[in-house]
Formats: C-alpha cells, sequence, structure tokens
C-alpha cells in the first residue's frame, strides 16, 4: 500500500457509517431514548455533546491505523514525508500512530488473534433483539509476552490466554479512567460474548489501552513511567457481574423501545443534542 491508498482508506473510515447496535446504542438510548429513535428515522448523527468532532475524528483514523498495523498492512509502510493534503485530523491521527508504532511493535501485548472482526446478533445470549460486538483487537497472551509487558508496566498483569485491546485516544490523563473501565458495562459485556463465543479459549480480560495526544509525544516522563500510553488491564466479569450487565442491557432495550425524550439533556454544558440543533426534535416541556 503507497500513502495516497493508505490516505483514501483514512478518508474512507471518516465518511464510514456505524454498524450495528453496540453498546453505544444502548448507552445512547438510556440517555434519551428519543434521541436513539430519531437516528433510526434520521440516519446517524455526531453528537458532540461530549467531545468535539476533531477528537472524534482522530480516534476514528487512530483506529483504522491500528486496524491495517494489526492486519500486517503498515508494518513496512514508509509514510512519505510530503506535502500531502489530508485533513486535519487526519494528520493528527497519522502522527498519534507514528508516535505508537515507533515504540510498539504490532505484536507487543500478544500475538493478533482477530483484527476488528464483527460478531453481528448476538443478541440472543443477552436477552436482547440486538447486539453487536466488534473488539478493535484480540490477542493471545504467552507467559513470555506476560513477564514482558509486566517488565514494561508493572501495574499490568495479563495472564496467559486471549485478551481483548481497545485502544482509547485522549488528550490528557484520567486520574479516573481506571475505576471507569473497571466498572464498564462495555468491557464486561465485551469479555463476557467472547468467551461465549469461543467457549474452548480462556477469556482473561481487557486491555484498554489509551494513546494520549500531546504536542509533542513523549513516551517517558521524569519518574520513568509511560507518559502518553496509558494501559489499564480489566479482568474478565464474574458470574454476578454478568448477570448485571444482562439486566442492564434488557432495561436499556425496553427505555428505548419507549421513545420518550429525556429534557435535561438537550443541552448540557458541553453541547446541544444534533437533533435539537436541526429542528427534527418535536420534544414537549
Ligand atoms: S432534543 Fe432532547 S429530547 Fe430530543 S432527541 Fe435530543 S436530547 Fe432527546
Amino acid at each position: 500500500m503507497n500513502t495516497d491508498q493508505l490516505i483514501q482508506k483514512l478518508n474512507d473510515a471518516l465518511n464510514s457509517e456505524s454498524s450495528g447496535r453496540g453498546i453505544s446504542y444502548y448507552t445512547k438510548g438510556v440517555i434519551c431514548p428519543k434521541f436513539v429513535q430519531l437516528g433510526q428515522k434520521y440516519g446517524d448523527v455526531q453528537d458532540t455533546r461530549d467531545t468535539d468532532t476533531s477528537k472524534l475524528d482522530i480516534g476514528l483514523i487512530f483506529h483504522k491505523l491500528q486496524e491495517l498495523y494489526h492486519g500486517d498492512e503498515l508494518s513496512a509502510l514508509t509514510i512519505e514525508d510530503r506535502d500531502v493534503s489530508v485533513s486535519p485530523a487526519i494528520q493528527a491521527g497519522l502522527k498519534l500512530f507514528l508516535f505508537y508504532r515507533a515504540h510498539f511493535d504490532s505484536n507487543f501485548w500478544g500475538v493478533p488473534y482477530a483484527v476488528e472482526q464483527a460478531y453481528k446478533d448476538v443478541g440472543s445470549m443477552w436477552g436482547v433483539k440486538e447486539f453487536t460486538f466488534r473488539p478493535d483487537l484480540v490477542v493471545r497472551v504467552t507467559i513470555e509476552d506476560s513477564v514482558r509487558i509486566s517488565a514494561r508496566y508493572p501495574h499490568i498483569i495479563m495472564d496467559p490466554g486471549l485478551w481483548i485491546i481497545d485502544w482509547k485516544t485522549a488528550s490528557a490523563k484520567d486520574v479516573r479512567a481506571k475505576e471507569k473501565y473497571e466498572n464498564s458495562v462495555q468491557f464486561a459485556a465485551y469479555c463476557a460474548t467472547l468467551q461465549s463465543l469461543l467457549p474452548d479459549e480462556d477469556i482473561r480480560g481487557l486491555l484498554a489501552v489509551r494513546v494520549i495526544n500531546h504536542k509533542e509525544p513523549t513516551l517517558f516522563d521524569k519518574y520513568n513511567e509511560p507518559h502518553s500510553v496509558q494501559p489499564f488491564a480489566v479482568r474478565a466479569p464474574d458470574v454476578q457481574r454478568i448477570e448485571e450487565v444482562r439486566s442492564w442491557l434488557q432495561w436499556a432495550e425496553k427505555e428505548i423501545a419507549t421513545g420518550e425524550p429525556r429534557l435535561h439533556n438537550c443541552v448540557t454544558y458541553t453541547g446541544i443534542c444534533p437533533f435539537l440543533q436541526q429542528g427534527l426534535c418535536d420534544r414537549r416541556f
């Protein structure tokens, strides 16, 4: 693949539509059932209430590059340093990825087992109509991998077995990331779903890899700790947690079916609902 082909793929990624009903469908539905129903009627819109469009786009580009990297399409590619006309999001995503690739080979977290593999229609295992599951990356971790990873990141214990890798792009360190990830419905659902799909494998957990988009990425800070890459390991859920996730998904599905407007979410501190902005929501006070 040459640089032009790569840029074309990245542009395609920016213009692609989300596939199926993943966790974000349910999460959005709990925040406002009407928002999800309007999305079904008018098509997906970017919701900038939580984060701005440029950050979402940088995340999309970074995910696409990781998909190509772990699918072995980018290892040998030299991205030419020439005047290519690309959007700021592609430039920023590429810069972040090149930083990552300079410090992590594609087998660093284990040998890739599945890259962006979509598993559709796994809703029945959760008792909901539809659930699409598309982990960023699944790796097989050996004892050697586990030792190597812990040598670089002493707080990360990845027991041998299969692990899901979830890429996160961010613009700052988040001191609450660990707690958020440990309580994440998405992460618990992902581990349990994969275990159910691969009953002969041992799904050990999910590693969230936060790659922080500093202006000048550096790997180590003055305490010799990772500065721009923050990994967090979340163990696979136990039986009780799986039941909690099941109840949550079923409850979220019922909430969405009501189609009710949640007026306190129309305008938040960080933005305005895109359906309100476009005059497409007939909400009533
Ligand atoms: S404008 Fe408010 S009620 Fe309507 S979809 Fe958006 S958040 Fe929901």
